[in-house]
């Protein structure tokens, strides 16, 4: 089912791993990445039986000296992962820079990924992961955030190749969410496939 190209995009695509015994997951074999909260930095993931191992863990810091890790208020786990194919977040710009008329940034995506939601529900969103984060507590990132003036307002293809009327679209998602109102990102993403994806469906009601 899949060709060469795409083979040759998953060996090059983000892997994640498990933040307690730092092997990878194996979604092929419906293992689940939980996900955790760091908290000073952004997302880690642990498998189910080393959730409770990695909650006990203290981040030592004269500011903090608190549990590294809590859960996320949303998202619940990450069920599978998709190579993101150069796909980017379309990022609004600092403050000062959309003083200037400059808006929008592009940020390469490092995964697809299919996060099961507190309440059972399922999304896609992408997930971003420095490199020199790699190995580094918290550094993985979900750019849509919690849809804030800060956050993603969509996703593109590549960057900069952006029709006028898309770029219209994220631009009135940043203005609004600069003036304090809430608007969920631009739901534009290409077709992707999740292994797990029908296997789950078949198995709920
Ligand atoms: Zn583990």
């Amino acid at each position: 089912m899949r060709g060469p190209s795409i083979a040759s995009d998953a060996e090059r695509m983000l892997q994640l791993r498990c933040i307690v015994c730092h092997l990878p997951f194996d979604f092929a074999r419906n293992e689940t990445a939980v996900v955790l909260r760091h908290i000073a930095y952004g997302y880690d993931f642990v498998h189910a039986h080393h959730e409770s191992t990695a909650l006990k863990w203290i981040f030592v810091d004269p500011e903090f000296d608190r549990p590294e890790f809590t859960h996320d208020s949303r998202r619940a786990s990450i069920l599978d992962v998709a190579p993101p194919d150069g796909w980017t977040a379309v990022m609004p710009q600092p403050p000062e820079r959309v003083a200037e008329g400059d808006l929008i940034s592009f940020q390469p995506l490092g995964l697809w990924v299919l996060v099961e939601h507190r309440d059972g529900s399922r999304y896609v969103e992408g997930l971003v992961r420095d490199p020199e984060w790699e190995s580094e507590p918290g550094g993985a990132e979900f750019p849509e955030g919690e849809n804030g003036p800060r956050d993603a307002v969509g996703y593109a293809p590549s960057a900069g190749h952006a029709g006028p009327a898309r770029l219209a679209r994220w631009e009135s998602i940043i203005s609004a969410r600069h003036h304090g109102n809430h608007v969920p990102p631009s739901r534009h993403l290409p077709p992707l496939e999740f292994e797990r994806s029908a296997a789950l469906s078949l198995g709920r009601p």
